[in-house]
C-alpha cells in the first residue's frame, strides 16, 4: 500500500484565483508545480512532481490561503 503522505496523487491541488495576489510564494517554493499567468495568478503545473509534506508547506506559506487541498475523496485538508 502507498503511504499517502508520500504521493501528491493523494491530495488534489485548487487555486483561488480570487484570493491569489500573485505573491510567487509557491513558485519560488514548488517551481515544478505553480507558476504566474498572464494576470499574474497562480496557475497548475504537475502537483504529482512534489510530495504531500512539500504540497502543505507551500500551501501553509501561501498569504491569502488560496492554495487548497482535498484528499482523494473530495475533503478539504488545507486550509
Ligand atoms: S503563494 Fe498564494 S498568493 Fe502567492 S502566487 Fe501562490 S497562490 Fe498566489
Amino acid at each position: 500500500m502507498v503511504d499517502p503522505r508520500r504521493s501528491s496523487r493523494t491530495l488534489r491541488v485548487h487555486i483561488d484565483r480570487e484570493r491569489c495576489i500573485g505573491s510567487e510564494n509557491c513558485v519560488a517554493s514548488a517551481p515544478s508545480v505553480f507558476r504566474l499567468d498572464a494576470e499574474g495568478k497562480a496557475v497548475l503545473l504537475d502537483p504529482s512532481t512534489v510530495d504531500v509534506e512539500a504540497l502543505l508547506l507551500v500551501a501553509e506559506i501561501c498569504p491569502t490561503e488560496a492554495i487548497i487541498l482535498e484528499d482523494g475523496a473530495g475533503n478539504q485538508v488545507f486550509p
